[in-house]
């Protein structure tokens, strides 16, 4: 394993820090400050975003034939280091430019590519992601929202939830069932759809930090033009997995959610309450996310080999999620009392913390994963993966 930055490496950090240093806002808006005022953060990641765009940064992964930078994961990688020590928290645009946007070029007809690529990196069009559902989380293929043909249009019905960003979103990309005689995984089709389109009803649902960070979405016989569809008709499941694939790249890692250093300084601001269970506690984050470091670098390390990464980022997810659970549970215990009516950093960050073991696959997710591909246990068994989606039974 190699921890240090290789020739080519160190000199894409090098322009990428010099770029933000110049060029990222000076007060920085984040979707988890105590004072969150969606409008103002909606205008600043805007235009931020069209600065990106003008410099070349809007879409570091994507080919550049497309606008990109027409870099490699490796460099995607230290771009997000490199926006979190710049505390630039998660974009606006992480679902069109890290999730939509790739799986339209992979996928997505010349005319689509036309329509949407362009938009989304200049910061014109914000997208959000219509997959999972009540009964559809973990096990995403069993999602029933359903899709039927109608001439050259498809008639939409169905619900969505934890739609991130849905309330502000101008387009979203849509999972649905459009042949409930296939296998779960066979008869779904995925289109790109406007959010304005009638029929369309986005409810945000408030979360305890105080944020509406997510929004149901229902949909009641919505009119999508065949135009719309990405890829054939009833096999979206495999446009769908290049979607959550990217995922994985374009959410950054614990750079942006977690600094060691804030917490290194908080325990300093504190140290008359830092008991001996306190000082404990924080040696083994600083042991945690040191160790993360080196697993970061084990990635790296892989990538520029040429190999593909197997279990590391569900390693990865899992570890940051506990660190910024346990950071944060720290930081509010030396706060004492007085913390507790507080609003802050650490306020918000231990309120958020619930999320992190969720989003983007859970805590049990991430462990199936480990279990089968690192220690080699038995595969879970899918006993119902070959039956039609409406035999299958309903709890
Ligand atoms: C911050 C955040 C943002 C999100 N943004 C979006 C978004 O923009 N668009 C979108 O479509 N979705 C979004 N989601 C939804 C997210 O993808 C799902 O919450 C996630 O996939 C889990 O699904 P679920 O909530 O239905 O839980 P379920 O899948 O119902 O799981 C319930 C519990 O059962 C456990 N479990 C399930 N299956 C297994 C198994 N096989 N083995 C062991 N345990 C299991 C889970 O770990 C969990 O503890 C977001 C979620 C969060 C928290």
């Amino acid at each position: 394993m190699d921890l240090n930055d290789s020739p080519a490496e160190a000199a894409f950090r090098a322009e990428a820090r010099a770029f933000l240093a110049a060029h990222a806002p000076a007060h920085k808006l984040d979707i988890y400050d105590d004072d969150f005022d969606e409008d103002a953060l909606l205008a600043q990641s805007r235009a931020f975003q069209r600065v990106l765009n003008e410099h070349g940064w809007a879409a570091v992964l994507w080919p550049k034939q497309y606008g990109g930078r027409g870099c490699g994961p490796i460099e995607q990688i230290i771009w997000n280091q490199e926006l979190g020590r710049a505390g630039i928290g998660e974009s606006v645009f992480v679902v069109g430019i890290g999730m939509a946007g790739p799986t339209i070029i992979a996928h997505g007809s010349e005319a689509q590519k036309q329509r949407y690529l362009g938009p989304m990196l200049r910061g014109d069009e914000i997208w959000c992601q219509l997959f999972s559902e009540p009964g559809a989380g973990s096990d995403l293929a069993a999602l029933a929202t359903r899709a039927v043909r109608d001439g050259e249009d498809w008639i939409v019905s169905g619900q969505k939830v934890w739609c991130s960003g849905g309330h502000y979103s101008d387009f979203g990309i849509l999972l649905t069932r459009t042949d409930p005689a296939a296998p779960k995984h066979k008869g779904i089709t995925y289109f790109l759809v406007d959010m304005k389109t009638p029929g369309i009803e986005v409810r945000p649902l408030r979360q305890m930090n105080g944020g509406a960070h997510f929004s149901e979405v229902f949909l009641n016989e919505v009119r999508v033009p065949d135009s719309a569809r990405l890829g054939p008709e009833n096999h979206g499941w495999s446009a769908a997995m290049t979607t959550l694939l990217n995922e994985r790249m374009a959410i950054g890692g614990i750079d942006r959610m977690f600094s060691l250093e804030k917490l290194l300084e908080h325990a300093r601001a504190h140290r008359g309450e830092m008991d001996a269970a306190a000082r404990d506690e924080l040696a083994r984050v600083y042991v945690w996310s040191r160790a993360l470091e080196m697993l970061n670098a084990r990635v790296i390390t892989k990538l520029g080999r040429g190999m593909i990464p197997a279990a590391e980022s569900s390693v990865m997810k899992l570890a940051i999620a506990r660190i910024v659970s346990r950071s944060s549970e720290l930081a509010l215990r030396v706060q004492g009392p007085d913390g507790l009516g507080r609003k802050g950093y650490w306020q918000n960050q231990w309120l958020f913390a619930p999320a992190l073991h969720i989003a983007g696959g859970t805590d049990e997710i991430q462990k199936n994963i480990a279990a089968e591909r690192v220690l080699g246990l038995p595969r879970e068994a899918e006993p119902f993966r070959d039956l039609p989606f409406e035999k299958l039974p309903r709890g």
